[in-house]
């Protein structure tokens, strides 16, 4: 079984995903970590992220991989090409370029084909921007997140305060903004409601709530 779980930038998707994986006892794949550990190999290359053709290289040569230990849900490491990004993936650096290296044609094309065979080894719960329209168009259930920008910005502020940057709400909330616009109007697989997605709105509502309104759609589709 294949739940698509998609939605704009600090939306919720990670930690409705991770908890919704621990529930129900079924894998969790976080399809934006392979787009930050591309452009963590490029910038750590120097591949310029307007260089089409190197991007695609880099991307179609290391295939990301994730470590989990058996039967575990939630990975305990993102790799490539020999390193270990798992933290080095969440840099202010590689959020300003992902967009960028994602909205690459053949970038997406190799890692949608490597989500296809992680998401065929295990029934997993798959967080991303075109997971119910592209990647896994046929997954049993759909659900699209979403919050007001404004929420989405407090709770980015608190993640990235975790990790120690410092950056001002408005400064947050301009580059989420900016971030979900190329997200949303770029060519190849915008970011955009399936079709046969539930829309939920998670300003206000508790990761609890949310979490159980998804696994009661899970129950309702088994
Ligand atoms: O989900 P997260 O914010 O970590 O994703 C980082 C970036 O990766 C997004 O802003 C988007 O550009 C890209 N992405 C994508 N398709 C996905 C997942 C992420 O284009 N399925």
């Amino acid at each position: 079984m294949i739940i698509a779980l998609d939605g704009p930038a600090a939306s919720g998707k990670s930690t409705v995903a991770k908890a919704v994986a621990n529930r129900l006892g079924i894998r969790h794949l976080d399809t934006g970590a392979m787009y930050r550990a591309v452009t963590w190999l490029a910038l750590h290359e120097g591949v310029a992220v307007d260089d089409a053709a190197g991007l695609a290289a880099l991307a179609a040569a290391h295939p990301v991989e994730f470590d989990y230990a058996d039967g575990a849900s939630i990975a305990t490491a993102v790799r490539i090409a020999g390193h270990d990004v798992t933290r080095a993936v969440r840099l202010p650096e590689v959020d300003a370029s992902v967009s960028a290296v994602s909205a690459v044609a053949a970038v997406r094309e190799a890692l949608v084909a490597r989500q296809r065979v992680l998401g065929g080894e295990r029934d997993t719960v798959a967080e991303g921007r075109d997971i119910g329209t592209v990647v896994f168009p046929s997954a049993e259930v759909k659900v699209y997140l979403t919050a007001s920008a404004e929420e989405r910005a407090r709770r980015r502020k608190i993640d990235l305060a975790a990790q120690g940057h410092a950056v001002e709400q408005d400064e947050v909330q301009e580059r989420l903004e900016r971030r979900d616009h190329f997200d949303s109007t770029r060519e190849v697989s915008p970011l955009e409601v399936a079709d046969d997605a539930t829309l939920l709105d998670t300003t206000g509502l508790s990761v609890e709530e949310v979490v159980d309104g998804i696994v009661a759609l899970v129950e309702a589709a088994r």
